[in-house]
């Protein structure tokens, strides 16, 4: 435990039971416990992570009462209920920390990192008088969307009429209306959310698993708002690698079958941990994939194709003759695959995860987003760091992108575009480079705490 003249320090980590939430959460206390910090890593009872990849992190299962209530219930609904309900196993909890600390004679300092969805941990925080801090799995930019939504929508100009959603966005350059997140959710629903989420006790700090050479402008922006550090100490996967977090068996017989690929030919397919789409959609895909007569791998995981339980909607003289090119799997070992040099393109809802792990290999993207970040993300790589491009969701289109991307002169650009940011992301994540630096500034700060 790290420990300062007779001070000693205990992190207390919430996560959120979301794959592109833990995952972070896990390289984070992975980090901070090499500092010397013990971990109590508090987590639902729903999708709950693997304790033997992190024998030394105390683990605390907060009982959700989640049944029936999955996130596609509602996001607001399953927020509400999740928070509710974890709240007071770890009040209790922290009470009896804070007790056993009165009772001893030494000097523990319990501090409080939160995921933004578990936003009760904050308030519990706040009511108990410790310090915490957020960690913010998603990119920068979602950050300014909870002032500005509610602020357009109050001078008239949120919702927008389907005429203005390609209109940039004057003051949250360089996103449109159509950018924003939770855009197509009934208004009140996406206020109320904002309200939901946004602290109630200020955070002492943010952690944001983005770079300064990413966001730079959005990252000034938030920190003028806010005025508390930010911390901007991504891209966690390479400041702070773990072993697989994966809540889905990986299958790992992508990577013999790349090593018979030639280099950069494959196109990796993955639409995430939560995307959900109609069969009529996932047909399209696999016609675009067949008939591009690129080498691919495609993931479709379980459940992901509305009513289907995996590939059984695809006719079979469809699936036997894209086998003959690529492999359809149910979960792959994404950074893995991404990795590989036989991977030239990744196709991709662009969750901020799997934004990262492209960036960092350098591999130009389709982009495919659905909810939330996902359309400020694909915003991003298409406008501004332009190693994406936009897809449309059609056999013929989808054919002509994946040949864009892999085999012409602009998927060559692409990927030099894609090869420089890798190079950034490099520098960042050596010793002295921006992401390192704000990695010791935030032990020194929880230190200080
Ligand atoms: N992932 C994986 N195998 C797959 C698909 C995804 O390991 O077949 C991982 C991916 O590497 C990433 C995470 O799942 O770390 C997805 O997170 P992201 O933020 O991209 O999207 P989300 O799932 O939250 O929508």
């Amino acid at each position: 435990m790290a420990e300062h003249g007779r001070r000693r320090w205990q992190l207390v980590l919430i996560t959120s039971p979301l794959q592109g939430h833990m995952t972070p959460m896990l390289q984070l206390g992975s980090y901070l416990q090499s500092k010397g910090f013990s971990i109590i890593f508090a987590h639902s009872e729903l999708n709950p992570p693997n304790p033997s990849n992190h024998p030394d992190f105390i683990f605390l299962s907060l009982p959700d009462n989640l049944s029936g209530t999955g996130i596609f219930s509602g996001i607001n609904q399953f927020l509400k209920a999740l928070n509710e309900n974890c709240r007071p196993h770890l009040e209790k909890h922290l009470i009896q920390m804070i007790n056993t600390q009165k009772e001893t004679s030494e000097k523990e300092s319990i501090v409080i990192i939160y995921d933004s969805l578990m936003f009760f941990a904050g308030n519990l925080a706040g009511d108990l008088g410790l310090p915490s801090i957020i960690l913010r799995s998603s990119c920068a930019a979602i950050l300014p969307s909870y002032w500005i939504i509610p602020q357009l929508h109050q001078e008239g100009r949120f919702p927008v009429q389907d005429s203005f959603l390609q209109e940039m966005i004057p003051e949250f350059h360089p996103f449109r209306y159509k950018d924003l997140p939770f855009i197509g959710l009934p208004i009140q629903e996406v206020l109320d959310l904002i309200a939901m989420i946004s602290p109630k006790t200020p955070a002492s700090a943010y952690i944001c698993n983005t770079l300064e050479c990413l966001e730079q402008s959005t990252l000034t922006q938030i920190r003028h708002h806010y005025q508390v550090p930010i911390f901007t100490i991504g891209p966690l996967h390479k400041t702070s690698p773990t072993p697989s977090t994966s809540f889905l068996e990986e299958d790992t017989s992508c990577i013999p079958w790349l090593d018979k690929q030639s280099p950069k030919s494959v196109i990796y397919v993955s639409l995430g941990s939560l995307a959900t789409i109609d069969a009529k959609i996932a047909t399209e895909m696999a016609w675009g994939i067949a008939n591009s007569n690129q080498p691919f791998i495609w993931v479709v995981r379980p459940g992901s194709v509305h009513g289907c339980d995996w590939i059984e909607f695809l006719p079979e003289d469809l699936v036997s003759e894209m086998k003959v090119r690529g492999m359809i799997v149910k979960w792959a070992p994404q950074k893995d695959v991404l990795a590989h040099s036989a991977v030239g393109g990744f196709w991709s809802h662009c969750g901020w995860n799997s934004t990262l792990e492209s960036i960092c290999e350098g591999i130009p993207m389709l982009c495919q987003p659905f909810s939330i970040d996902q359309m400020m993300n694909a915003r991003y790589l298409s406008y501004v760091w332009k190693m994406g491009l936009e897809m449309v969701v059609e056999r013929g289109e989808i054919k002509s992108a994946i040949r864009r991307v892999l085999v012409s002169k602009e998927g060559e650009e692409m990927r030099r575009r894609a090869m420089e940011i890798e190079e950034q992301v490099r520098v960042a994540v050596t010793h002295g480079g921006s992401s390192r630096n704000s990695m010791n500034d935030l032990v020194e700060f929880i230190l200080s705490l």
